[in-house]
């Protein structure tokens, strides 16, 4: 098992040992058990349409912001047809009170429409799920992970940030074509319940490894951490 543990991958341009990936995931497992942001969204009835619904609705939108919104939305829209049946007009007004309606309205009945024409069948693989009308990378990971049960990451900005601290930072601007980030986080959430890590990383990256000024002291992840240490050796430096 230690030899196992020990033994490191080539991820883009960095080497990332296996016993790195591995204490990331259990330490951040713990941390989450008792931590977790509770969502409507995650509920254990939730289905695979409130889960993708809400990844739409989270896309340049902070969470509590969707959480506040989120019943008004599922009481008028509880499912693909009704979005599919609904103008994309009347869609609009009603996401308004969210914001970005007029980006958001089009991309949710398109898909709507779409999942309805193949009787609520999504595509199996992310080549032809990224077909799909308005399906970017991202809701094609969450399309894999909710409806498909795949490990695939929920990578964005937050996720990117947590990941570049810890193992170090990734070398193109654009995270969807960064072999590196790819590779890397797609390592992390393939344990045995990859929608617990995915969650588990968004919420230490909302709570704690904060953008502007991560909370490090109370960070599960800190003794491991690349840029806690590195930010500690240059705090000594300057002392
Ligand atoms: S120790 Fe700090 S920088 Fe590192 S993952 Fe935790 S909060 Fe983020």
């Amino acid at each position: 098992m230690k030899c196992l543990l020990n033994k490191r991958s080539k991820v883009g341009h960095r080497f990332v040992l296996d016993r790195e990936i591995a204490i990331f995931q259990k330490k951040l497992s713990h941390w989450w058990r008792v931590n977790a942001r509770e969502f409507p969204w995650r509920n254990d009835n939730a289905t695979s349409y409130h889960l993708i619904v809400s990844e739409l609705l989270l896309q340049r939108t902070r969470a509590e912001t969707v959480e506040l919104y989120w019943p008004k939305f599922i009481n008028i829209f509880s499912d693909w047809d009704t979005l599919a049946n609904t103008s994309e007009k009347k869609i609009c007004k009603i996401l308004q009170p969210l914001g970005l309606s007029r980006q958001r309205a089009p991309r949710i009945k398109a898909l709507a429409v779409e999942i309805c024409t193949e009787k609520g069948r999504f595509p199996q693989t992310q080549e032809d799920i990224l077909l799909l009308p308005g399906v970017g990378q991202y809701i094609a990971n969450a399309i894999l992970l909710f409806v498909h049960d795949v490990p695939a990451p929920l990578l964005d900005v937050n996720m990117a940030r947590v990941l570049e601290r810890y193992f170090g930072s990734r070398k193109l601007v654009d995270i969807r074509f960064d072999p590196y980030l790819q590779s890397l986080s797609k390592m992390i959430v393939t344990n045995n319940d990859p929608r617990m890590i995915n969650w588990a990383i968004l919420d230490l990256g909302a709570l704690v490894c904060k953008s502007a000024n991560p909370i490090c002291n109370q960070c599960p992840l800190k003794s491991n951490c690349r840029h806690f240490h590195r930010s500690g050796r240059s705090l000594r430096q300057r002392k």
